[in-house]
């Protein structure tokens, strides 16, 4: 008998596991998957670290959390600052100074905000939709041009049927600064994730190409307590209905060329380019190797069976979350967490937040 089953090893599980394992716990996890990490798996490449599942960059402005993820390993100093690509045409991102002067050949923030400031004119009142969002923040140019054909893309849906908050992600600044994250502390691992997981992870048992939906009571059996990370919908067979998420699909390529875009992240807004975004994985570690790996990022409708990464959290999906959510409470031994156990839009400081202050109600709670 364990004192607890964690189902998913990704970062959220994996928080729980060492927490547990710290406390003199002992921890079985359980993952589908035939490796560790979850989304934020990476692996080696031509000496490339691949993040497998897209991009993730640590960024946070919580100095116990930063403190935390370095405690598994060393952090370089990357700055994120994708470029956008419209039809040829390139801009910096986040919406800057720098997209601002391209956009409109303007060179002051007084320019930039007196053209915004009349492109929104007709968005009154509290935005309601991403949208009127998008355009009450940097005007209809900006929207029209990088956030409305990569959004769709993205969303598989128009911008007038999005939540405002998606949006409100990312910084809008009046200062030529192309850092994407308004953060103070963010990076790269040396080393990939997958090996902070490993750390994360150690002195835990873990199975892995074990699918624990089909043989839950058999596995629930193992352990007192529960900690089950994948779809909440999936763990009650779907019976209240399918919540909706997007997945992605990736195009990996080796090329046989030591700089291919010569950044990181390339956005393609445009809605003609079938893809979302390029990945070019060596920038994040500014790799000198001879050759590349790049990834193009599909998105896609996901259906059972596709890997989900992002959860939908408009409306409707979200008071369909909420009655799941009522029903998880009420099974006795299993806690779901996690961006597709709490069905949330969570980046990786949150995810480690949000599993820390489960694993300290759990353990504190004098469940054991
Ligand atoms: N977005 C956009 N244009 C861009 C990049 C992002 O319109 O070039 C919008 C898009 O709606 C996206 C949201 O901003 O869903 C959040 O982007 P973020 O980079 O935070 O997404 P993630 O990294 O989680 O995929």
């Amino acid at each position: 008998m364990y004192n607890f089953l964690i189902i998913g090893a990704g970062l959220y599980g994996a928080v729980i596991a060492h927490e547990a394992i710290k406390r003199g716990k002992s921890v079985l996890v359980v993952d589908k998957r035939d490796h560790i990490g979850g989304n934020i798996y990476t692996h080696a490449v031509e000496g490339i670290n691949v993040h497998q599942y897209g991009a993730h960059i640590f960024h946070t402005s919580d100095k116990s959390i930063w403190d935390y993820i370095n405690s598994f390993a060393e952090f370089n100093n990357y700055v994120n600052s994708p470029i956008a690509d419209y039809h040829g045409e390139i801009y910096n991102l986040p919406f800057n100074m720098n997209t601002f002067s391209k956009m409109w050949g303007i060179k002051t923030p007084d320019e930039a905000k007196a053209i915004i400031e009349k492109q929104r004119a007709e968005i009154t009142g509290e935005p309601q939709n991403l949208e009127e969002q998008a355009i009450s923040l940097v005007g209809w140019d900006i929207y029209e041009k990088l956030i409305k054909g990569y959004t769709e893309k993205q969303w598989g849906r128009s911008c007038t049927e999005l939540p405002a908050f998606i949006i409100r992600r990312l910084p809008v600044r009046f200062t030529y600064d192309n850092n994407y994250f308004n953060d103070r502390y963010q990076g790269i691992p040396l080393g990939g994730y997958t090996a902070i997981i490993e750390r994360m992870l150690k002195g835990a048992e873990i199975r892995l190409n074990t699918d624990y939906l089909g043989k839950k009571v058999e596995i629930d059996a193992l352990a007192e307590k529960v900690v089950y990370t994948g779809q909440i919908d999936a763990y009650f067979g779907y019976k209240l209905g399918e919540l909706e998420y997007r997945s992605v699909r990736f195009e990996t390529e080796v090329l046989d060329t030591d700089n291919y875009q010569g950044n990181a992240v390339v956005n393609y807004t445009d809605r003609e380019t079938p893809f979302t975004r390029i990945i070019e994985h060596k920038h994040f570690e500014f790799g000198t190797q001879p050759k590349t790996v790049i990834s193009r990022e599909y998105s896609a409708s996901w259906k059972c069976g596709d890997e989900p990464y992002y959860p939908v959290n408009d409306e409707k999906n979200n008071a369909l979350y909420e009655e799941y959510r009522k029903l998880a409470a009420q099974v006795s031994k299993v806690f779901f967490g996690g961006r597709l156990g709490e069905y949330k839009y969570y980046d990786m400081d949150v995810t480690i937040k949000s599993a820390l202050a489960l694993a300290s109600k759990v353990l504190r709670l004098g469940e054991f």
